[in-house]
């Protein structure tokens, strides 16, 4: 495909949270000195821990979120180039290269108060054979005399220098201003309103007893409301009391009325459940406990899966369970859910009415799961230390380098990771139960796409 090294490539869903694809990436380059991390930090305005300050990471390419003016974007620090430069300073240079590789506009920094040197001049050629679109800073520029000579920069051949004091904050606003208009892909920063009730599918093949569960949610709460203000609720859902929570269960009409069976063929039915679990943010699958784990249960786990969308495993009919089934449960589940171990698991009755109350809370940490997002900083500590722990297994004498990560969004959480060459599908795996061993994510899917550099 046109992106290469992208996986499991899916379609983004109408309902996220905020809009889906990774945030355009800003690379900040220039000689040591002239103020790239304090730029960096007027950019991101010190919202986050400056992970420099972490012993054992360094800052060849640290990875920030920054937004302005409702956009948001990635700002990657670079520890200073240097042409010709030997050993550390020549793999700084090197590193510095790599993140103009991968980035979308070039922030090249120059110290006003000096002007532009040989070494500046040497950074614009290794800049211009990167063909990127390149923003020429003119740092240090405090007040107004200092901003008159730093119109000498012109000579650089990059375009107007922009006078900015990083330190003192003159001329940021303008400068931020031009990142966007250099990108017009940024995404917006959507100010979601007052939510309205979590919507919910109950999914499951005939006879699991998705009816006797919405009956049974509907008469242990007797208070099933008609309106939640703010909200349109569609006549073909439900409105009910769990946990003390309304939740608004999606297309449950054909449940209330049971059309569902009367309506017949395994199509039709599929495509109702296809379309119940796209309306909802989170699936109950409903399985029945007292018989084997089919291949239409599957089919079923599998349709919300590649939704992505938050998963609870309601294991039904639990009073029909004796130790004997327990135990042959147990190593189905083993068998036949091995590929989804992160999702969540209550064991119910609907006819006895047996644990029912612990679906809320399944569904709001499947839910918190499903939104979580990981600051870019964090993230890439992490990484780093995951990385030099556990390197890429070397294939033809090379190894493919994790350059940095990007949270690209939520809903479920979805994760760029930007490399030299695509990873084995192992390693990506690995990266993948590590993600879920540091930050969780129990009840919902993640997607990892790689993103090798061109
Ligand atoms: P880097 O090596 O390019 O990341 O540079 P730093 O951000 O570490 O800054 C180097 C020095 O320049 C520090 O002492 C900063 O305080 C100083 N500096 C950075 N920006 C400005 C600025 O806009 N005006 C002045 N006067 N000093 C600055
Ligand atoms: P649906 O097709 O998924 O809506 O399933 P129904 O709710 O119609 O249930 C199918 C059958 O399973 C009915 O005979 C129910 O009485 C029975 N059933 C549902 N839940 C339970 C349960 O928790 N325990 C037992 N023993 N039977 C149940």
């Amino acid at each position: 495909s046109a992106d290469g090294g992208w996986t499991e490539l899916r379609e983004p869903t109408d309902d996220v949270v905020e809009p889906a694809g990774p945030a355009p990436i800003v690379a900040v380059v220039g000689r040591p000195n002239v103020g790239k991390s304090t730029l960096v930090n007027r950019i991101i305005g010190r919202r986050q821990a400056v992970v420099e300050d972490i012993p054992g990471v360094t800052r060849d390419r640290v990875p920030y979120d920054a937004q302005w003016s409702g956009r948001r974007f990635t700002v990657v620090d670079t520890g200073g180039w240097e042409p010709d430069a030997k050993d550390r300073a020549a793999a700084i240079a090197n590193q510095a290269e790599i993140a103009v590789g991968t980035a979308d506009v070039v922030l090249f920094v120059v110290d006003a108060t000096v002007g532009s040197t040989d070494v500046d001049e040497a950074a614009v050629k290794m800049l211009r054979r990167s063909a990127k679109p390149v923003l020429l800073v003119a740092n240090k520029a405090d007040n107004a005399n200092i901003e008159l000579e730093a119109t000498s920069l012109w000579s650089l051949g990059l375009g107007e220098p922009m006078p900015v004091s990083a330190l003192h904050g003159r001329g940021s606003g303008d400068l931020l201003d031009a990142i966007l208009e250099a990108l017009p892909d940024a995404p917006r920063i959507v100010e979601t309103g007052p939510r309205g009730p979590r919507r919910v599918a109950l999914v499951g093949r005939p006879n699991v007893g998705k009816s006797s569960l919405l009956n049974r949610l509907a008469r242990e709460e007797r208070s099933v409301v008609d309106s939640v203000a703010g909200t349109t609720v569609d006549p073909v859902d439900s409105l009910v009391q769990i946990g003390g929570e309304t939740w608004q269960l999606v297309d449950t009409a054909g449940l209330r009325k049971r059309v569902g069976k009367a309506s017949g063929t395994e199509y039709y039915a599929s495509l109702r459940t296809a379309a119940a679990i796209e309306a909802a943010e989170v699936a109950v699958v409903l399985l029945d406990a007292s018989e084997v784990i089919s291949e239409q249960d599957q089919r079923i786990l599998s349709m919300v899966i590649e939704a992505g969308r938050a998963t609870v495993i309601a294991f039904n009919k639990w009073d029909l369970v004796d130790a004997d089934r327990r135990h042959y449960l147990n190593k189905e589940i083993e068998r036949e859910l091995k590929r989804i171990p992160w999702a969540l698991r209550v064991n119910i009755s609907a006819m006895t009415g047996r644990a029912v109350e612990k679906l809320a809370p399944a569904l709001r940490t499947a839910l918190a799961s499903w939104e979580k997002r990981i600051p870019t900083g964090q993230l890439n500590q992490w990484l780093t230390a995951l990385v030099q722990a556990t390197p890429h297994p070397v294939r033809g004498g090379r190894a493919p380098k994790i350059l940095f990560a990007t949270q690209a969004g939520v809903a479920p959480p979805r994760f760029v990771l930007f490399t030299t060459a695509p990873l084995d599908a192992g390693y990506q795996r690995f990266i993948e139960r590590k993600l879920r061993e540091e930050f969780g994510y129990e009840g919902s899917p993640i997607d990892i796409n790689v993103r090798p550099r061109k």
